[in-house]
């Protein structure tokens, strides 16, 4: 059965605006794109646009209520420590309540696809019941690899009914400084996509480079090569490519840029989470005209403060025009390319998701504009980037499906069982007293 949804506006993203557009879908994909006129009206929404669903490139549905956890702090050891504290304190059903929470969050702002790093496998539990795709990336740390694979399979075990075509596995070693290079290899050996966090601050770049700096005095970390930076380390190792998306990738030079956009690696920007850390400004315009893949993520709530797609979508636009001193570097359709198909790109999906195209998995989000600034019409893209909110999406589809409709979620439910995992982590005082922040 073929289902047609038109809108004043459809965004194809590769393609040029469709004004009275219209998409036909026949199970779960797009049958046809094109105007109310040749394909139907169908299921009409007013004063809407219809764009590919968000897919947010780096993220952690599991953090959902860390919302101001270690906020302000300049320590990264009472940082770290904080949270591994907090952490511990939640079980299983816990972890599995704030997934979904999360998951919903990302449903409700337009996100039809999430590449998650997940510490304890729920978010693959959350993304099957609430049919968010995802690749789930399952974390490991440390040393040793036979270790760290050992906790891959038994975490992948937990979880193996939660995956499909839908929800795939994935697996992150987190990070240069807290994996070994031997990790990083038996990762890349299990033939999955893997994600990993990369140059995400000047205090991790001057560990890897000296040992010393900020980060000189936390034992748990490690240095695989010294003198070398994450993307230097993995370059080496023939560890990059297209089956790596790498989050983060703030501080970076020109060699590095390079080699992450030769070898067709993955980057998940995510400007608001590098804000909150004081982290800096990712060079999202000299990333872009080196080719590199690039696409955007909220990462989490630990750090950015929301899973709200449209705030990431300004910030990757108000970021970029801020770092290069010049409104042109970026347009609203520029950013909205990149977070969709440019993340789809980045997570290496872009033959099945991130455009409206015919063959393609039909998820899409229909983001209202009634009685906004933006109406009438001038620029649809424009208006969805600038003026869309997680309030004014009416719909998100997965598969065709609708995953997520205005007023339709159980949010006082979710809502109840995340906090209660909440109040479960700030029960009991931190060990170490939490410190004022620095100036
Ligand atoms: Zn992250």
């Amino acid at each position: 059965m073929t289902r047609v949804f038109t809108a004043d506006w459809v965004l194809p993203v590769e393609g040029p605006p469709i004004e009275a557009g219209a998409v036909a879908v026949e199970d779960g994909r797009i049958a046809a794109v094109g105007t109310t006129e040749d394909l139907g009206e169908g299921t009409h929404y007013d004063d809407a646009v219809i764009v590919p669903g968000f897919v947010n490139a780096h993220s952690h549905l599991e953090y959902a209520v860390y919302a101001g956890f270690g906020d302000g702090l300049g320590d990264f050891a009472e940082w770290i420590t904080l949270h591994i504290e907090r952490k511990a304190r939640i079980d299983w059903d816990e972890y599995v309540d704030v997934a979904k929470f999360g998951a919903a969050q990302c449903l409700a702002s337009g996100v039809t696809t999430v590449g998650d790093c997940s510490y304890s496998g729920a978010t693959a539990v959350a993304c099957a019941e609430l049919g968010l795709r995802a690749t789930v990336y399952l974390e490991v740390f440390g040393f040793d690899s036979a270790q760290a694979l050992e906790r891959f399979a038994r975490i992948r075990a937990r979880v193996g009914d939660a995956f499909s075509t839908r929800v795939r596995p994935g697996v992150s070693p987190h990070a240069p400084y807290s994996v070994s290079i031997e990790v990083y290899e038996a990762c890349a050996e299990l033939g999955l996509p893997i994600a990993t966090h990369i140059s995400e601050s000047p205090a991790e770049i001057e560990y890897l480079l000296t040992g010393a700096g900020t980060w000189g005095g936390y034992k748990d970390l490690l240095i695989s090569s010294p003198g070398k930076t994450g993307t230097h380390l993995l370059a080496e190792h023939d560890l990059l490519g297209p089956n790596v998306v790498a989050a983060h990738c703030v501080v970076l030079d020109e060699d590095e840029i390079g080699l992450l956009a030769s070898t067709g690696t993955g980057v998940a920007h995510c400007p608001r989470s590098n804000a909150v850390l004081g982290c800096g400004v990712a060079p999202l315009a000299e990333l872009r005209a080196a080719g590199a893949r690039v696409g955007v993520g909220t990462d989490s709530p630990a750090s950015a403060p929301s899973f709200d797609f449209f705030e990431e979508l300004r910030s990757v636009l108000l970021s970029a025009r801020a770092r290069a001193t010049r409104p042109d570097v970026l347009s609203a359709g520029e950013a909205l390319e990149l977070g969709t198909l440019g993340s789809a790109r980045a997570l290496d999906l872009d033959g099945e998701i991130g455009s409206l195209v015919p063959g393609k998995w039909a998820d899409f989000a229909v983001v209202s504009l009634e009685g906004s600034a933006y109406l009438p019409w001038e620029d649809p893209a424009g208006a969805v980037v600038l003026g869309g909110s997680p309030d004014r999406v009416i719909a998100t589809y997965v598969d065709g499906e609708a995953r997520y409709e205005k007023g339709g979620m159980d949010w006082q439910e979710l809502t109840a069982a995340a906090h209660s995992a909440r109040r479960a982590m700030l029960a009991q005082p931190a060990a170490k007293p939490v410190a004022a922040p620095r100036a």
